[in-house]
């Protein structure tokens, strides 16, 4: 049973409604000319107005203009915005000038687009799309998928013309790539290009782009997790997850029963084994080790929002033809917590990584500033906050999730109205308009953890409904003006890490519950200005000072109805982390194994030790780049000649035969030591550091288990911001040893 398109539902009010249209307000914002400015550029043209800053000419340009598509098309669809529709169909029209003067069928904004593409075919090596380019595969990705959304949601006759233009130059190209090439070429970021192809099937009907799918199609990616194994730990997430999505798509057209297993496996690992509550999974945009969940309470760079805008796209893909319960869980616990908390709910600003540590906080996009990735995942995000709300076919309407809305089903002659105050509370009306008695299966999702089943209440009368596969099921001939109401139960439960550690989140019905910390000012969590982070790099709050919350404990509403949850200082106030903003915040809580004394102050003691090693370092940081890891080096300028990268147990490493330098920034001139660590190497190892190009000797080294790390003093530079390269040079026939990270530290005690 299909999902109901996003043009036949409208949101009517709550949460989603509003998610949308702040999102509206955001991308009326954004200026279309702005956006094309890298297209005009490569295509020979003048722009028409100057680029965006921030990642807009940092190597991915042009890549917000293919998700401005796709969320105007999916605006347009659900709402009828004219002012986008107008916008859209601009932006179309001067992609397709760009594309004319161009007269090769290409169109983009990727940097020295010429060259690249004259390289690859010339030869795809290894350097290829490493050597200072960033991407350009997961940017073009981005415009396939924004030409192929304006197409099938606002029936634009440009938009088929260009992306079939694109995709055969595509084509054209690639008959002289052999497999091994081709293959070598897809362990960078691609987006989803083996889903944009199966989409360009879906349109066309042609054979081909099914070809170019498989083609596009990661087998060392798919061949693991086909024999249901999971290998994911250490690799980047965002690259990952949007092949599954295209791994799910190309298995419905082709019926390859591997890469079907491939995608239900990867969905499967990633939401019961690398899964925090809010939906959101992996650190610093790395799968961490399944085990080891400690990087995810550690760290700031939680979960990041691009991989569940992609998670929600993979379950809608391996649920396509009918509803199964535990996905369509998991989409309501994605949507209403890591989704709906990613966005500010007045400016609309979007979120990168969303910190699981306890008393962290996040920063907020702006339009003017802002060009994460997660900005355009975001943008379409909440366009589309209608798509998942019900299913149809022949003779069974679904409601899925819970949101104020109307849906119409011309078929049955049905115009159904859902009313609810969901999260808020479980109670939900549905009214019937029909344009005459019509029989036909009414369902509606009882979520997981709905118990007991509610009662169903047909024109305020009691009434028997089966239950069918996580949905109650009415079957009868229905008249217009028919009223259907239940209430789905909410109650407080705790939720463990997967991996079994002591820490727990909090909920209540489907709502991920937080604690509210320090109010911060718009300065500090909002981008608002050129080249601001998009990570929250304010100071880490110790673990050692969270509160502890019994094994047992789970959230209940007091005498007043407020929520709350016991804990070693009394009862904590709690409130729905979604609408929580502008704030300090606390998701995952520690847990003592018993209430008694003694195992609280062990624990408290264990949590001091726990930021006593991570403090000696991390509160000593002003820059950081985690060598290996693609967009720690994209953020920080990674250059290399003759250089590998791999992993360890799930730690990431970079070494090189002759030379790699980055970039880091100290912008309030506060460092005075670099730290290099790598992997301990028994044959010794060999480099020399070299700051702004001068060679410097390292003051102090040691090992700690695997890793061994040198320091290096750090003189300041009088220049303002503070931006420093590194490089690390092999010496002669010898490569460097395996190296992990650059730090820039204050000096110690500072
Ligand atoms: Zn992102």
């Amino acid at each position: 049973m299909p999902f109901v398109p996003i043009s036949q539902v409208t949101l009517t009010g709550g949460p989603l409604f509003r998610a949308q249209e702040a999102d509206r307000a955001y991308l009326r914002a954004l200026e279309p000319d702005r956006l094309l400015a890298p297209f005009l550029r490569e295509a020979g043209l003048e722009p028409r107005a100057a680029s965006y800053d921030d990642w807009e000419v940092r190597g991915l340009d042009g890549h917000t203009a293919g998700h401005y598509l796709s969320a105007c098309s999916l605006m347009v669809a659900s709402t009828g915005d004219d002012v986008l529709r107008f916008r859209l169909e601009y932006t179309v029209a001067e992609l397709a000038r760009a594309q004319d003067h161009l007269g090769t069928g290409y169109v983009g904004g990727v940097p020295r687009s010429a060259e690249l593409w004259a390289e690859v075919a010339a030869g795809i090596t290894e350097s290829t799309f490493r050597a200072g380019r960033w991407v350009p595969w997961y940017n073009l990705h981005k415009l396939y998928a924004g030409l192929i959304d304006a197409a099938r949601l606002t029936g634009n006759q440009v938009a088929p013309d260009v992306v079939l233009r694109l995709a055969t130059w595509w084509e054209e190209l690639a008959v002289g790539i052999d497999d091994e090439h081709f293959q070598l070429m897809l362990e960078t970021e691609i987006g989803g290009m083996n889903e944009a192809y199966v989409d360009l099937f879906d349109l066309t009907g042609d054979p081909r782009h099914l070809a170019m799918a498989a083609r596009f199609t990661s087998t060392a990616l798919s061949g693991p997790l086909s024999r249901r194994s999971d290998e994911l730990t250490g690799l980047h997430a965002n690259t990952r997850i949007p092949q599954f999505v295209g791994f799910a798509a190309l298995a419905a057209r082709s019926g390859d029963p591997a890469l079907a297993r491939a995608a239900r496996f990867a969905w499967e690992t990633i939401l019961t084994r690398r899964t925090v509550a809010i939906g959101g999974n992996s650190v610093r945009e790395h799968f961490h080790a399944i085990d080891d969940f400690t990087p995810m309470t550690e760290d700031r760079e939680g979960p990041e929002t691009c991989n569940s805008y992609n998670l929600i796209k993979l379950g809608r893909r391996l649920s396509a033809d009918g509803s199964d319960p535990a996905v369509a869980d998991a989409l309501e616990r994605i949507l209403f917590n890591h989704l709906l908390s990613s966005q500010h709910p007045e400016h609309g600003g979007l979120v990168y990584f969303t910190s699981m540590r306890p008393d962290h906080y996040r920063v907020y996009s702006s339009p003017e500033h802002s060009f994460w990735c997660c900005v355009g995942t975001g943008l379409e995000s909440h366009a589309k906050h209608g798509e998942s709300l019900y299913r149809f076919d022949d003779d069974t309407v679904s409601v899925e999730l819970f949101a104020p809305s109307v849906v119409r089903i011309p078929e049955l002659g049905l115009e159904l109205e859902q009313r609810t105050a969901f999260p808020s509370d479980g109670v939900v009306g549905l009214t019937l308009g029909l344009t005459g008695p019509r029989r036909f299966r009414l369902r509606v999702r009882v979520p997981g953890w709905s118990v007991p089943t509610p009662e169903v209440f047909l024109n305020g009368a009691p009434v028997t409904a089966e239950l069918e596969r996580g949905h109650l099921v009415l079957d009868r001939e229905w008249s217009d003006g028919d009223t259907v109401s239940f209430e789905l139960t909410m109650g407080g439960r705790a939720e463990p890490y997967p991996d079994g550690s002591d820490w727990t989140s909090l909920l209540w019905g489907p709502s991920v519950l937080a604690a509210r910390g320090e109010s911060l000012p718009t300065d500090v969590v909002l981008a608002g200005r050129a080249h601001a982070p998009h990570t929250a790099v304010g100071p880490l709050t110790l673990l050692a000072s969270a509160p502890i919350v019994p094994r047992s404990a789970v959230p209940y509403r007091d005498a007043d109805g407020r929520l709350r949850v016991d804990s070693d200082r009394g009862p904590i106030p709690l409130e729905p982390f979604a609408g929580l903003h502008d704030a300090r915040y606390t998701v995952t809580f520690p847990v003592a194994s018993t209430a008694d004394e003694d195992a609280v102050a062990r624990r408290r003691t264990a949590l001091a030790e726990q930021d006593r090693r991570a403090s000696s370092i991390d509160g000593r940081t002003v820059d950081r780049v985690a060598l290996g890891e693609q967009q720690p080096e994209a953020d920080h300028g990674f250059e290399g000649v003759a250089s590998a990268s791999g992993a360890v147990g799930g730690v990431r490493w970079r070494s090189t035969a002759e030379r790699l330098s980055v970039t880091l920034v100290d912008p309030h001139l506060l460092g005075r030591v670099v730290r290099v660590t790598w992997l301990h190497d028994p044959a010794g190892h060999g480099f020399t550091l070299e700051i702004d190009g001068t060679p410097v000797a390292p003051r102090e080294g040691g090992r700690d288990d695997d890793l061994e790390w040198a320091e290096y003093p750090l003189t300041p530079t009088s220049a303002g911001w503070g931006v420093r390269r590194f490089a690390l040079v092999a010496d002669l026939d010898r490569e460097t040893p395996r190296c992990t990270e650059l730090r820039v530290l204050t000096a110690e005690g500072a």
